[in-house]
């Protein structure tokens, strides 16, 4: 059977724990691989190179993108986002299923571009529940988390391009859950031709 992985997209409202939910999933099965960005944003405290980004300064991101480097790029607030070609790439020809976390900009330019990409979009399950997340994080000041409440907004507008809604309640639970719609996903008889090729030709007895 052909052995190729699948790329798989997932955006979500800031707060709804997509980026736990990764790590979880991550740490949990061996055939994920999670793809790292380049970013002209500054660092967080804790962040590190290569770790959570790719730093990089402006000039060095469009040098970036004139090489044609990135599978897609986009901004976010005043920074350059965007996903580094290589490693999705031979990850995905290596049969592992390569994760990109990127809003949605981003998500819908991925899936113009391959059109077999998996989207998940990743959400609470109440809108008070999620701004109760982004309160109790802590790290935010209330600005933040207004700018974040109106970005959710604009990406509320694009949910339903996305292929499957992930309903973040418990954590456990949902990690199962992406991990069965991604199983079932590999089932799906578009991502098989090679295999009901081969069938065909075996009845036919060549
Ligand atoms: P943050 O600055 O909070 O790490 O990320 C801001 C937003 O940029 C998040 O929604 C994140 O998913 C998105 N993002 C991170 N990497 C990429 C990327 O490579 N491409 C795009 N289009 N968005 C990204």
């Amino acid at each position: 059977m052909e052995k190729k992985g699948i790329l798989i997209v997932v955006s979500g409202f800031s707060g709804a724990g997509k980026g736990t939910i990764m790590k979880e999933l991550l740490k949990r099965y061996d055939n994920y691989a999670l793809s790292v960005s380049a970013t002209t944003r500054k660092p967080r405290p804790g962040e590190e190179e290569g770790k959570e980004y790719f730093f990089k300064t402006t000039d060095e991101f469009e040098k970036m993108i004139a090489k044609d480097e990135l599978i897609e790029y986009a901004k976010y607030v005043d920074n350059y986002y965007g996903t580094p070609r290589i490693y999705v790439e031979e990850q995905l020809k290596a049969g592992r299923d390569v994760i990109l976390e990127i809003e949605i900009q981003g998500a819908l330019k991925v899936k113009e571009k391959f059109p077999d990409t998996l989207l998940l979009f990743v959400t609470p399950p109440t809108i008070p529940e999620l701004k109760k997340r982004l309160v109790n994080r802590g790290t935010e000041t209330m600005d933040v988390i207004e700018y974040r409440l109106n970005r959710a907004k604009e990406e509320a507008k694009g949910m339903d391009r996305y292929d499957y809604l992930i309903i973040n309640d418990e954590l456990n639970t949902c990690v199962e859950e992406v991990h069965r719609i991604i199983q079932g996903e590999h089932r799906r008889s578009f991502r098989n031709q090679e295999f009901i090729e081969n069938m065909k030709r075996e009845l036919k007895g060549e």
